[in-house]
C-alpha cells in the first residue's frame, strides 16, 4: 500500500512507474470518479516524454500521444464504454500490449485485462487530498522488483 498527500504527489509516483514502462506495457486504472486516475496517467505520460497537454479524452475512447524516442503512449478512458462488444468493434484494443504504452482508465468497462499488466488501484484517504494506491503487477518476466523497487518513498509506513 502506498500513500500520496496530493495530486502532485500522485503524479510523481505516477513517474516513477512511468520511467520503467516499455512499448506494449499496459497500466490498468482502477478507482471512482475523482480519484485520480487522470492525474497520474498523466503522470506516467510526462515520465515517457510526452509534452502535450493531457486532455481526458472526454468524446473518444483513446487518445494517442507521442513520448521521447518516438514512444507511443495511448490514454485509454472507458467510462463511457457500455459493453465489451463495442469496444471491440472499435479496434482500438489492437493497441493494447503491442506498439505502445496504454493508460487504460475504466478498464472494467470493457473487461480489459491482457495477462501482462500493472494494475493502480487509487482509494480516496479520509483526509481529503490523501490517496491510497495499490500495485499489483502479472505477467511482466521479472521487472517487478526494479519498479516497486522505484516506488518505495510512497510505501506507507
Ligand atoms: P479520475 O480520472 O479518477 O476521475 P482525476 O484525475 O480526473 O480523477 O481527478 C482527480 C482530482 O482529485 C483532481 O482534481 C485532483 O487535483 C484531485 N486530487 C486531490 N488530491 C489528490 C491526490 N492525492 N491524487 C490525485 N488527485 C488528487
Ligand atoms: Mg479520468
Amino acid at each position: 500500500m502506498y500513500f500520496t498527500r496530493n495530486s502532485e504527489e500522485t503524479a510523481l509516483f505516477a513517474a516513477s512507474l512511468g520511467q520503467h514502462l516499455l512499448p506494449g506495457d499496459t497500466v490498468l486504472l482502477y478507482g471512482d470518479l475523482g480519484a485520480g486516475k487522470s492525474v497520474f496517467a498523466r503522470g506516467c505520460a510526462r515520465a515517457l516524454g510526452v509534452k502535450d497537454e493531457m486532455a481526458s479524452p472526454t468524446f473518444t475512447l483513446m487518445q494517442p500521444y507521442k513520448g521521447k524516442n518516438g514512444v507511443n503512449v495511448y490514454h485509454f478512458d472507458l467510462y463511457r464504454i457500455s459493453d465489451e462488444d463495442e469496444f471491440f468493434a472499435s479496434g482500438l484494443q489492437d493497441h493494447i500490449g503491442t506498439d505502445g504504452v496504454s493508460l487504460i482508465e475504466w478498464p472494467q468497462q470493457a473487461d480489459v485485462c491482457p495477462e501482462s499488466r500493472i494494475e493502480i488501484d487509487i482509494v480516496r484517504a479520509e483526509d481529503f487530498d490523501g490517496r491510497e494506491i495499490e500495485i499489483n503487477i502479472f505477467g511482466m518476466d521479472g521487472r517487478e522488483d526494479e519498479i516497486l523497487a522505484s516506488l518505495r518513498r510512497w510505501e506507507r509506513k
